[in-house]
């Protein structure tokens, strides 16, 4: 018997900026804030700071959430 191999995992998300429209990706976790508001990030690339939305018709295991 060998040893097996251990993993750990990650989510990748891939944004799209609401104003310049140039996109990134954040490795991580994103959790809702506890105040019940909805999270934002800043664009990298321009500064732009909104809230975030999942894409309408995205996808994830094959079901729409
Ligand atoms: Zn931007």
């Amino acid at each position: 018997m060998g040893w097996k191999h251990e993993y750990t995992w990650e989510t990748l998300f891939h944004f799209i900026c609401g104003e310049c429209k140039n996109w990134w990706s954040y490795a991580g976790i994103i959790e809702k804030r506890e105040d019940g508001k909805d999270q934002s990030m800043i664009c990298p690339h321009c500064g732009y700071k909104a809230s975030i939305k999942m894409k309408e018709g995205f996808k994830h295991n094959g079901k729409e959430s």
